[in-house]
């Protein structure tokens, strides 16, 4: 069974160790410090650091956690610091990873990516999502275009609904309160933004979260759903368009 350790780090950011075969795998280490610390209470060392994307709050541990424990670093930016392997094909990574796929997912950046564990045994399987999909939201769009970003999230929502989500920030609270803003007549994301609120009142991380539930209540996920249309008066817009008024707001939240 994968095991997956979420490490706060900085303000909001999330890093993650997963395990997996005695594989320790590090996800966008923006911080080396809290990630060392929680090797050696774990007594374990690191073999690979996996980028989502070359931003500074994914990736300012690199150098260091590569410098005391040698591990390799891969992602799909060449700018990200210390890179050993540049993937330029999606689907299954190289050994000792292979368990792991990546999804291209341009938008947020140019070269940005999520990694996708598919279901191992009685574990549904984990989705990796950098600054691209976070619970309630997405990311911004920073070097890409609003349809590749779009374009990238329809793949993440295609993901079997059982799939948890690991995503690079904690914004869900946020999140949530602008999608109440856009459906205020919404029960579940009102309930969404509920738990969420409990959640963090105990100062618990909001993840992870199933593909499932942000299908039905992340608005940027459902660019479809009569509700939301009606609720944003734009009932004959298309998807994409929908999307794109959705960023924008948010963008002025
Ligand atoms: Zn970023
Ligand atoms: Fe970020």
């Amino acid at each position: 069974m994968p095991r997956i350790a979420i490490i706060p780090i900085h303000q909001d950011n999330y890093s993650y160790i997963l395990s997996l075969n005695g594989v320790n795998i590090a996800i966008d280490p923006g911080e080396a410090e809290p990630v060392m610390d929680h090797l050696r209470e774990q007594k374990c060392g690191l073999d690979v650091i996996l980028n989502t994307h070359m931003h500074q709050d994914h990736s300012h541990g690199n150098l260091a956690l590569k410098q005391a424990t040698g591990c390799k670093i891969m992602g799909r930016d060449e700018r990200i610091p210390g890179i050993d392997q540049v993937l330029t094909q999606e689907g299954a990574l190289p050994a000792p990873v292979q368990k792991l796929q990546m999804l291209a997912t341009p938008g947020h950046t140019l070269k940005d990516c999520c990694y996708y564990l598919p279901p191992q045994g009685e574990h549904p399987g984990a989705l990796f999502s950098g600054d691209t999909l976070f619970s309630g939201g997405c990311g911004r769009v920073f070097e890409g275009t609003i349809e590749q970003l779009f374009q990238s999230l329809q793949t993440l929502a295609a993901l079997p609904p059982e799939t948890l989500i690991y995503c690079g920030h904690e914004y869900t609270l946020d999140n949530y309160r602008f999608a109440e803003r856009m459906e205020p007549n919404s029960l579940a994301v009102r309930r969404k933004r509920q738990q969420v609120e409990s959640f963090r009142q105990r100062g618990e991380p909001s993840l992870p979260v199933s593909v499932g539930e942000e299908l039905e209540t992340n608005p940027f996920l459902r660019p479809h759903d009569p509700a939301l249309r009606r609720a944003l008066h734009m009932e004959d817009a298309s998807d994409l368009e929908i999307f794109t008024i959705l960023r924008e707001k948010k963008n002025r939240f």
